[in-house]
């Protein structure tokens, strides 16, 4: 199914502002909050959307890749990650509880549902730095990350043995307090984080020695990714799962690649498309002569035909880059240009004043600069 336009979820322009954003939110949030809808899917799906759209309008990054490039600036590529799966309750919940200032969100009652709070471990971010042949292709790279993990002679609950991990007296496990107050909607079921347990609704009596009660201890893992072809600069991979794992148990945090492209020597990238400026000789661009062109993984022969002007563009189809969501390849394109020489002999000179005054040599200006001006920005 396709996903609905950001902007009319949440009903504002596409001008809108922070403030706009968050008053629109906000409306929506309440309207359809599930407390308030129980047993209805459609409001939970619409509750959901809202949510989606805020937490992506509401970051610059997110909101200006969204406005270039639609639902597909925001998937990035494969690993997860991003919006493939929706979110869910308790990530809203845990985003943006804070949209109504303080605990005033949550405490819509989510704490009945919520339970004991799931830990999650710290996402990491790694650069890596890919050359054009490896964006051709696509690539697997081992990536040495330092992180957190399960400390494993507790596996990770962090007490010394099974009898030192009680349930928490004040929560009773659950790790929320609940209390009832009144807020602008009426009177309301707040609950919050238990304060004795800090919401891990267990109490540890002797603590484990190896990671001192927290259930984790630092080390280093060397991760496979997968790097899909036609990713490019500033893209952002998110491997769920491969960052630091949580404290005491709970989910880890995600691994985020950042991608960086290495400049290559002789092409130049333009989206899909690649750019290459080819150099011939006053004789060859009259007579005519064959090149060879380089692309991502070889050299292609190219006729240039007899009487080319200079700036003319040649388009080798499909010789570009593969696109990331898969639709087709780009194109190499292959501006003509004329070596004029700065220095030449005598007996030269001679003959190209002869030329001057033969008919052949007075220019005649034919147009072709509506391709040109398209990608003449990356040829000057
Ligand atoms: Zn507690
Ligand atoms: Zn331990």
């Amino acid at each position: 199914m396709a996903k609905k336009d950001y902007y009319e979820v949440l009903g504002v322009s596409n001008s809108a502002t922070k403030e706009e954003l968050k008053k629109a939110y906000r409306k929506k949030a309440i309207q359809f909050h599930p407390d308030k809808n129980p047993d209805n899917e459609s409001a939970e799906e619409k509750f959901k959307e809202a949510a989606e759209a805020y937490e992506v309008l509401s970051n610059d990054n997110k909101r200006s890749r969204y406005d270039q490039f639609g639902h597909a600036g925001l998937s990035g590529a494969s690993g997860g990650g991003g919006f493939s799966g929706g979110m869910d309750i308790e990530d809203i919940f845990s985003s943006f509880g804070d949209i109504f200032g303080g605990s005033g969100f949550s405490g819509f009652g989510g704490g009945s549902r919520r339970g004991r709070r799931v830990n999650k471990g710290a996402n990491l971010r790694v650069k890596v730095k890919l050359s054009l042949e490896e964006i051709a292709n696509g690539v697997e790279k081992k990536i040495k990350v330092k992180k957190y993990v399960e400390c494993s002679p507790c596996s990770g609950t962090g007490a010394a043995n099974n009898n030192s991990l009680t349930n928490c007296s004040t929560c009773h496990g659950t790790g929320q307090v609940t209390r009832v107050s009144n807020t602008f909607l009426g009177q309301m079921q707040t609950s919050s984080t238990c304060p004795s347990c800090g919401g891990d609704g267990k109490m540890i009596r002797d603590k484990c020695n190896s990671c001192y009660g927290e259930g984790i201890v630092k080390d280093e893992e060397i991760i496979p990714i997968n790097i899909p072809a036609g990713v490019e600069e500033g893209m952002q991979l998110s491997v769920s799962g491969k960052g630091s794992a949580a404290r005491r148990g709970g989910i880890n945090g995600d691994l985020i690649i950042l991608i960086e492209e290495e400049k290559h020597p002789e092409l130049v990238r333009n989206d899909n498309d690649l750019l290459y400026n080819l150099y011939i000789g006053i004789p060859d661009a009259i007579l005519g002569v064959p090149v060879e062109i380089p692309t991502i993984s070889s050299k292609v022969k190219v006729k240039i035909e007899a009487g080319t002007q200079a700036g003319k563009i040649l388009r080798l189809r499909g010789k570009g880059l593969p696109d990331i969501n898969g639709y087709g390849r780009g194109d190499l394109l292959v501006k003509v240009n004329i070596w004029i020489p700065k220095v030449i002999s005598k007996e030269e000179k001679r003959v190209i004043e002869k030329l001057k005054k033969s008919n052949s040599f007075s220019p005649r200006p034919e147009s072709d600069k509506s391709f040109f001006s398209k990608v003449k920005d990356f040829f000057e």
